[in-house]
């Protein structure tokens, strides 16, 4: 009964300081299930700073649902270009091409979760969000808030932690405004209960809160099961040049960068001339991985070496104007204008 108590009393804290200091964010002031589905999916593993312009830059090049299935996969991949995990992008077309073929967007968290590119978080959050279905959305910012409040030590990503955060987080529920519930859980995660230093004088839910004020639990909670080791990777682009043109490859459907597009990684045959590398190697970390990219220069002696080279690596001889409106990884985007000017 206590908990229960406790449960209802965060409820109710969460509703009047949602109330108070919700910012104002553009998918919030004008609600459509569009706009709130593409910022669930441009906000995933991106901060709300780098989200934001996607977000109009999204709603710009594609206005509608239909705008965006229509659009090529390329077209999607350069409006993403800068967001990294491009999987979410080619997902997040095919669900468009999946809601436009079905003629009206999903009706319940059980039918957006079958989308693709949407899982059980990004399918309450919209379900409760756009729809007003009583679920909870259980995302890192809720488990961080949720593990702190209630104590919970077992890791929030194995299956016992998550169950208990889901338990919590369903007893926390609004059932009568659960999309603004969901908000304020995650808001309050992003804006009090931060993962360092959290703000527990500010807190609507301090008053039962197992960690508030208490830098020892703050500094293990959420636990977390340990991580994997991150791995190095080596990795060396060819620059092939001839005039203003250079071989580029699309990068393989699955993998690192899925389809977008790169250098050769082999090199040309004998007839090319060696530049040497372009420019200091470039260090880029993803997840899991720390990967040094060497750029070597190469001079072809005419375009049909150019050609029969691109022939051999599965590219396409293009001008540096032509790959620039193709979607690249973010190592090359960076120093894309030093590689050029070469
Ligand atoms: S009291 Fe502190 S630790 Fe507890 S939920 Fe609030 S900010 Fe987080």
């Amino acid at each position: 009964m206590t908990n229960l108590n406790n449960a209802l009393l965060a409820q109710q804290g969460l509703r009047t300081w949602y109330s108070d200091h919700a910012r104002k964010l553009p998918w919030r002031l004008t609600p459509s299930l569009y706009g709130t589905w593409l910022s669930e999916i441009l906000l995933q593993q991106t901060q709300v700073e780098t989200g934001l312009p996607k977000w109009h830059l999204f709603l710009e090049r594609f206005p509608t649902v239909g705008h965006l299935a229509r659009a090529s996969e390329s077209e999607v991949l350069k409006a993403w270009e800068g967001l990294g995990y491009y999987r979410r992008a080619t997902l997040l077309h095919k669900a468009a091409r999946a809601i436009d073929a079905a003629g009206e967007f999903p009706m319940s968290y059980d039918a957006w979760l079958k989308l693709p590119g949407v899982g059980p978080y990004t399918a309450a959050a919209i379900a409760s969000i756009g729809l007003g279905e009583a679920v909870a959305a259980v995302d890192g910012n809720v488990q961080r808030v949720v593990a702190r409040w209630a104590g919970i030590t077992d890791p929030v990503d194995g299956k016992t932690g998550a169950q208990a955060v889901q338990k919590v987080a369903d007893a926390w529920l609004d059932h009568d405004a659960p999309g603004n519930h969901n908000q304020a859980v995650m808001e309050l995660g992003a804006l009090v209960c931060k993962p360092r230093n959290p703000a527990c004088t500010l807190c609507p839910i301090s008053s039962h809160c197992a960690s508030a004020n208490n830098q020892d639990m703050w500094g293990v909670l959420p636990a977390k099961k340990v991580k994997k080791k991150v791995q190095r990777w080596a990795l060396t682009w060819h620059i092939a040049r001839f005039e203003n043109n250079i071989v580029a490859t699309q990068r393989p459907e699955s993998g690192v960068w899925a389809k977008m597009w790169a250098f050769p990684e082999m090199s040309p045959s004998a007839e090319f001339h060696p530049l040497g590398e372009v420019m200091k190697p470039v260090i880029h970390l993803l997840t899991h991985r720390r990967i040094e990219a060497t750029f070597q220069g190469w001079k072809a002696p005419n375009k049909a070496a150019m050609e029969a080279y691109a022939t051999e690596v599965g590219g396409v001889v293009m001008t540096w104007e032509e790959l620039e409106k193709r979607a690249m990884p973010r190592l090359i985007t960076k120093v894309f204008n030093d590689l050029r000017s070469e």
